[in-house]
């Protein structure tokens, strides 16, 4: 799970942790490489993940839709012929990380229609995060609704392409919101749970591996090939 890829803002800034470096990503799939690892978006997850295909794989993602995703993220990506998922706010397309405001996050741009366009041309996948990056547990229940599937419809018409796989905003969900992201037709889901993902993993409650400003090397090859991760699952 990764948020931002750029130079991280001056020490103090809210969320400067979500910020890695390109440098930093570049190393880091280098590494994923030099251990055999191969870099997948959600789809050419799926069949690891339902136990059809056994491989040393991990699914890389991206959180909000970040333009320096696309900036510097895909260059090293396709340099290593990996794929990726990245979660888009459908209505927030083209602008900043307005939901972050409160928290005085320094705004970031946002990809756009043509940038999504650029990222899919890249081998990269676009995913659902909602139409305005809401907390699904504090909206009602047929806002939620239309959060998750107007956001699956918008980017569909947008790309011209499936949209499969959704993230919960801030990781803030219920069951019902499970069963709404399953009704819709997506085939994933991913949450903020700290695991690496185990055989018969609930498809759409999937755990992820948060990589950080300060995740070095050895932590990352930790968080991986080890039970560093599946430990802090409650
Ligand atoms: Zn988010």
């Amino acid at each position: 799970m990764y948020h931002q890829i750029v130079a991280a803002p001056p020490k103090g800034a809210a969320f400067r942790s979500l910020c890695v470096s390109p440098r930093a990503f570049g190393r880091q799939m280098a590494w994923l490489r030099c251990l055999g690892y191969r870099g997948l978006s959600m789809s050419a997850l799926m069949p690891y993940l339902k136990g059809e295909r056994t491989g040393k794989v991990v699914g890389i993602t991206f959180d909000d839709g970040y333009l320096n995703n696309l900036q510097h993220a895909l260059p090293v990506l396709r340099h290593h012929g990996y794929s990726s998922t990245c979660y888009v706010v459908s209505q927030q397309l083209g602008k900043t990380n307005e939901w972050d405001c409160e928290g005085g996050v320094v705004q970031t741009p946002l990809m756009d229609a043509s940038h999504l366009r650029q990222w899919l041309a890249g081998g990269q996948e676009v995913g659902a995060h909602t139409r305005h990056h809401v907390r699904l547990t504090q909206a009602d229940l047929p806002s939620a609704r239309e959060e998750i599937s107007l956001c699956k419809a918008e980017l569909e018409d947008l790309t011209n392409s499936p949209v499969q796989h959704f993230c919960y905003p801030y990781g803030d969900y219920l069951a019902e919101h499970v069963a709404v992201v399953q009704s819709v037709g997506f085939e994933s889901a991913t949450t903020t749970q700290r695991s690496r993902c185990q055989a018969n993993e609930h498809l759409m409650q999937l755990p992820r591996v948060p990589v950080l400003r300060t995740t070095s090397l050895p932590l990352l090859w930790l968080k991986l090939a080890t039970a560093y991760e599946d430990r802090r699952r409650p």
